[in-house]
């Protein structure tokens, strides 16, 4: 499982690193300071949890097949 996030969007609630500081860090300014990471084993739930935590839905979830299981899909 792999998490992609789309950086330059981030409007810096902190929201993710409210769930996770570890997996998703923020930078001085408080935005996040990652483009994305390979999810360790064990760390799949807290990583979703931080991805369906973001309100502007710019944290992916991508799967190890390749799906993307994170933002749902927009009709
Ligand atoms: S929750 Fe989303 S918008 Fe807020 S700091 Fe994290 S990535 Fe940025």
């Amino acid at each position: 499982m792999k998490i992609r996030i789309e950086r330059a969007a981030c409007v810096g609630n902190a929201r993710c690193a409210a769930v996770s500081a570890e997996l998703y860090p923020l930078d001085d300014d408080g935005y996040i300071d990652t483009d994305g990471f390979d999810v360790a084993t064990g760390d799949e739930k807290t990583a979703k949890n931080g991805a369906r935590a973001c309100p502007e839905r710019i944290i992916f979830v991508i799967e190890d097949d390749g799906t993307q299981s994170w933002p749902p899909a927009r009709g």
